[in-house]
């Protein structure tokens, strides 16, 4: 890679986005940046902006644009992130892809692509509602497409606390399609204006999607 790439993962809640920028990470030295990931950590650190987002993400919706905007403002800035990022469930408004354009341009950065993993609705509950990641290491499992090895242990760093998101529930996820479809789904378009929207079947097995990915990520960081 010639600069550092500037990644965007676009899909429904359950799409992958998560299992696919940790494979991509490794792949390519690439830092992941979640900003539910961030926003769970703010929510258990107990900080302003974690106890204004708790309710809010209990109930499937999206947090505000103005909180998320600075979570993920700060961690750009942090020195890891120049060896080029993932953005993983960032941004999911149109406000938030403008703010992202306004922090890439300030830092001289252009966004490499963004990637549309294509998924159907109907499968996204299954998917989610049967997934888990090891608390110590945050590998991603799932009861039915991908079981550590040995049940309750982790195929990466051995550990046994196993948890569950809150928000994994029906009814949440269904608050969470609504909201992608209204809010996030947009963003496509707008990313195809720009010139840099590319899309990769998201329905097979997670290492045939990953093949995939990468060759798009070549593609576009060559
Ligand atoms: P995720 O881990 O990406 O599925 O996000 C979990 C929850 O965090 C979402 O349902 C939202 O409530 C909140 N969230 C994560 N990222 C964003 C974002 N970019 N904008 C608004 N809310 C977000």
């Amino acid at each position: 890679m010639t600069r550092p790439a500037v990644l965007i993962l676009l899909g429904p809640p359950g799409a992958g986005k998560g299992t696919q920028a940790r494979m991509l990470e490794e792949t390519f030295g690439l830092v992941q940046l979640s900003t539910g990931d961030l926003l769970r950590a703010a929510v258990a650190a107990g900080t302003e902006a974690g106890r204004k987002a708790k309710a809010v993400m209990e109930a499937g919706d999206l947090v505000s644009d103005e909180i998320v905007i600075a979570i993920l403002r700060d961690r750009l800035a942090e020195p890891d992130c120049a060896k080029g990022v993932i953005l993983d469930g960032f941004p999911r408004t149109t406000v938030q892809a403008e703010a992202l354009d306004a922090l890439l341009a300030e830092r001289g950065q252009q966004i490499s692509a963004a990637i549309s993993l294509e998924v159907d609705d109907a499968a996204m509950v299954t998917r989610i509602s049967g997934r888990f990641t090891c608390a110590a290491c945050g590998e991603g499992y799932h009861d039915s497409f991908k079981a550590p090895q040995v049940a309750g242990t982790c195929d990466k760093c051995g550990g046994t606390d196993m948890k569950r998101r809150a928000d994994d529930n029906a009814e949440t996820v269904a608050s969470r399609l609504v909201a992608y479809h209204a809010q996030t789904a947009p963003l496509i378009a707008y990313y195809k204006r720009k010139g840099v929207l590319k899309s990769v079947d998201a329905m097979g097995d997670i290492d045939a999607i990953a093949a995939d990915l990468a060759r798009v990520v070549r593609a576009a960081t060559a």
